[in-house]
C-alpha cells in the first residue's frame, strides 16, 4: 500500500497476515519503548525473531516451543542457513506488538495499555501462533474496548480468528449502534469488499428483531394468563370468604368486608356476579358480559381440584358435562397456560409478599374474551 497507515487501514492488512503470514508488510512504526530493558532480561538467547523492520529479538527456544505448538514445529525444521544462529521471521506486524507478543510467551501477561495498543494485533498473533492464553485475554480485552470506529474491524478480525466470544460481542454491538457505525470508513469499506459479512450483519438485525418482537408478544400472553390466573383466585376467594359487599349465598352479606390485596381484580369480577345475578338477557345468550362470566366460571371449573365441595356456583355442573363431553383442543391449551402462570406466579413470590405486591391494574389490560368489566 502506497498511502500512509492510518490504524484502520493497518488493522485490515491484519486479514492478510493471517491469511499468508509470510507476505512483508513494511510497517512504518518506530520500535519503541516496549522493547526497553527486554534484551536485558535474556541473558542465553539460543534463538531470534526477526520483525518486519528487520529487528532481532532475543529470545529461547525452549519457552517458545512450550508456550506454542507452531513455534515449536518451526524450531524443529531444519534451518535453510548453516549457521548456529536461529532465527524465527514474523512479518506483517508491527515491531512493538510482535515484541509484547514474544514477552507474553515469556510471562503470558500483558499490561492495559499494551491491549489498548496491540490488541487486535495479538488476537492475529495469537491465531496464527496458537496461543490460547493470549487469545482469551485479546478476547475479553477487544470486547471491552468496542467502539464506533472499531467495531466493523473487530469483527471481521474475530470472524477470521475464530473468536466466536468476540463475534457475537461485536455483532451485536455493531446492530445496537448500526446507525452511526453504518456512517464509518469501517462499514464503507466492508460494503465494498466483504458483501457475505454485510449480509451477514444484516440477518443477524433482522434475526435479533424478529427475537424482541417474539419477547414482546409472549410477555404479552403471559400477562394475559397471569391476570386469568388472578381471576381464579379472586373468584374462589369471594365464593369462599366473601370480600367486600359480595359472598356466598349462606354468610351475611349485609357485614362490610375489608378489600383484599388483589380488590383491583376481585372488584372487577364482584361487579360482574352482581350482573350475572341479575341479567334479564343472560338466558337468550346475547349478554358479552354474561359470556364472559361463563367462561370465567367454565374455566374455574377446569382448573379446580376440589372435588365435592367447592363453593363456587356451576363448579359441579361443568365437571359432570366435561366427563361426558370432553373439552376442545384450544380450551384445553387455555387451562394448561392459566394453570401454569398459576404455579409461576406462586413459585416466584414468597406468600407473605405476594399479598403485598402492587395490584395489577386490570381496567388498562385488554383482556381477551376475559375482561372482567366493561
Ligand atoms: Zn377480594
Ligand atoms: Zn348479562
Ligand atoms: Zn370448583
Amino acid at each position: 500500500m502506497l498511502s500512509p497507515i492510518t490504524s484502520e487501514k493497518s488493522n485490515r492488512k491484519i486479514s492478510s497476515f493471517i491469511k499468508s503470514k509470510n507476505s512483508v508488510i513494511m510497517s512504518r512504526e518506530n520500535f519503541g519503548s516496549d522493547a526497553d530493558g527486554f534484551y536485558g532480561e535474556i541473558s542465553e538467547a539460543d534463538v531470534h525473531i526477526i520483525t518486519s523492520s528487520g529487528l532481532r529479538i532475543p529470545t529461547h527456544s525452549t519457552l517458545l516451543a512450550a508456550a506454542s505448538t507452531v513455534l515449536e514445529s518451526i524450531l524443529l525444521r531444519p534451518q535453510k542457513r548453516r549457521s548456529s544462529d536461529k532465527t524465527i521471521r514474523i512479518l506483517g506486524v508491527p515491531c512493538d506488538a510482535v515484541s509484547v507478543f514474544i514477552r507474553f510467551l515469556h510471562s503470558f501477561t500483558c499490561t492495559e495499555e499494551q491491549m489498548e495498543r496491540h490488541g487486535i494485533h495479538l488476537l492475529a498473533l495469537s491465531h496464527v501462533y496458537l496461543v490460547p492464553q493470549l487469545k482469551q485475554r485479546c478476547t475479553k480485552g477487544l470486547a471491552e474496548r468496542l467502539t464506533i470506529e472499531n467495531a466493523v474491524d473487530v469483527l471481521q478480525l474475530a470472524r477470521l480468528c475464530d473468536a466466536p466470544d468476540l463475534y457475537l460481542k461485536s455483532m451485536k454491538f455493531l446492530s445496537t449502534n448500526f446507525k452511526k457505525v453504518e456512517e464509518t470508513e469501517g462499514w464503507k469499506f466492508l460494503q465494498d469488499h466483504d458483501p457475505f459479512l454485510e449480509l451477514e450483519i444484516l440477518q443477524f438485525m433482522d434475526e435479533a428483531e424478529l427475537r424482541k418482537k417474539r419477547t414482546r408478544r409472549h410477555r404479552k400472553e403471559l400477562n394475559l394468563y397471569l391476570q386469568l390466573s388472578e381471576a381464579m383466585d379472586c373468584l374462589e376467594h369471594i365464593c369462599t370468604e366473601g370480600c367486600t359487599s359480595v359472598g356466598p349465598h349462606n354468610k351475611e352479606s349485609s357485614q362490610k368486608r375489608q378489600p383484599c390485596s388483589k380488590f383491583e381484580t376481585c372488584q372487577g369480577l364482584q361487579l360482574l356476579i352482581r350482573h350475572f345475578a341479575t341479567c334479564k338477557k343472560r338466558a337468550n345468550g346475547s349478554c358479552l358480559r354474561c359470556k364472559r362470566m361463563w367462561q370465567l366460571l367454565r374455566l374455574h371449573a377446569s382448573v379446580c381440584d376440589q372435588p365435592e365441595d367447592c363453593r363456587v356456583p356451576l363448579c359441579r355442573q361443568f365437571k359432570v358435562k366435561v366427563q361426558q363431553r370432553g373439552d376442545d383442543e384450544l380450551w384445553k391449551s387455555l387451562v394448561r397456560k392459566v394453570v401454569s402462570a398459576r404455579a409461576m406466579s406462586s413459585l416466584s413470590l414468597p406468600k407473605r409478599k405476594r399479598e403485598e405486591e402492587p395490584r395489577m391494574n386490570l381496567s388498562h389490560h385488554q383482556v381477551i374474551n376475559f375482561r372482567l368489566a366493561d
